[in-house]
């Protein structure tokens, strides 16, 4: 279940219907309420869980509280075995933050947009420097907790960006991305496309940004945790954004032609996994099978390996690519939605900004 506590708040941030320039009614739950719905719903079955937050009311520490007197509450009145998921406030002090993490299995502050120009913009009250020192203490007690080998803090953490609600490429995305799962060792980064709210700041678009550039973007993030990309291989300075025609392995495939085709029955692990279509359970099957007999098309077949996708740029003991099948405009075809007729796009075109890698201050 998810839930705000209150959708009053004190900040002013452009992107959230909740600010507090906004219209919107108001209304606030209090700590025992959230606690008695959850289990009412826990008890029928209808949740597996809370993933609880809040505007920001009074003060980050007053709100902080309140958060974690739910979780609390659960745990320690009601021995609640369920997940929980509390969003916390980078302001709040040490000491709450570090008790939200004793009752919760996720924490998670939201980064909210990955420049920190964009942030001064569209959210100018939120301190990024404070919301690294809170991600690091964070890290810290995970860290703490895991050494310990019992169940003392929270397990993970986990961050959100807005995509489309500023001219943010899909590389400082992705930069950002990078920058958290290497040094606060986040669990997960989620993407959520913008969508305009009512009454909103002329500082936002009127438009959502194509639903699948949240998709290309989870696509990328996939291929650097579990696929060994570098952010730099899948966007670069001359196309800083992502292709949405096409996912992002096949096109850094045809970017790099030179590259394949690769011989499955030879070829270590991590160049298997830049084979389009080949996924990680299918790449480690080969590596296994491989060393009793060579591979043919019919193994692949048998492993449902996609074949469409991934012939072109492999080749196995009965198939040698022809090198023109490598010719990325056929294979691009292949594999692209068909054309639409496109808007008329009336926006000046912006000059494309160097992308630096985001370390030290957001
Ligand atoms: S702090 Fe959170 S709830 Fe408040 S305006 Fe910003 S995004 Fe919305």
């Amino acid at each position: 279940m998810k839930i705000l506590l209150t959708n009053v708040c004190l900040y002013d941030c452009h992107y959230c219907i909740n600010r507090r320039s906004s219209n919107v009614r108001r209304a606030r739950f209090t700590a025992e309420e959230v606690v008695t719905l959850t289990l009412d719903f826990y008890k029928r079955n209808y949740i597996e869980g809370l993933f609880l937050s809040s505007g920001i009311v009074r003060s980050a520490d007053f709100t902080m509280e309140q958060v974690v007197q739910v979780a609390k509450t659960l745990r320690e009145v009601h021995h609640f075995k369920g997940y929980i998921h509390l969003k916390t406030i980078p302001e709040a002090s040490d000491e709450l933050i570090a008790q939200a993490g004793k009752y919760a299995d996720r924490i998670s502050i939201n980064i909210e947009l990955p420049r920190k120009e964009a942030l001064k913009h569209l959210a100018p009250e939120k301190n990024i420097a404070r919301t690294r020192v809170a991600m690091d203490q964070i890290k810290e007690k995970i860290d703490e907790g895991k050494e310990e080998k019992k169940k003392t803090f929270a397990t993970g953490q986990s961050t959100q960006m807005i995509v489309g609600a500023d001219e943010s490429y899909d590389a400082h995305f992705l930069k950002r991305a990078g920058d958290l799962y290497g040094n606060f060792k986040l669990r997960r980064v989620y993407y959520s496309a913008f969508s305009p709210i009512p009454d909103s700041s002329v500082r936002l678009p009127l438009k959502s940004p194509p639903l699948v550039r949240e998709h290309r973007l989870y696509q990328a993030d996939w291929l650097m945790r579990f696929y060994g990309y570098e952010v730099d291989e899948i966007t670069t300075q001359e196309q800083p954004n992502l292709d949405l025609q096409i996912d992002p392995k096949l096109s850094w495939a045809l970017r790099n032609r030179q590259f394949f085709p690769i011989d499955i029955n030879r070829a270590p692990l991590e160049i298997l996994y830049r084979i389009p279509g080949l996924g990680i359970r299918n790449a480690k099957r080969i590596t296994s099978v491989r060393r009793y007999s060579s591979l043919r098309v019919s193994d692949l077949i048998k492993m449902r390996v996609n074949l469409k996708k991934s012939l072109p740029f492999m080749m196995t003991a009965d198939h040698q690519p022809a090198a023109m099948e490598l010719d990325s405009e056929k294979i691009r075809a292949m594999h692209a939605p068909p054309a639409e007729q496109l808007e008329l796009n009336l926006t000046p075109a912006l000059p494309i900004p160097k992308i630096e890698v985001i370390g030290g201050e957001f």
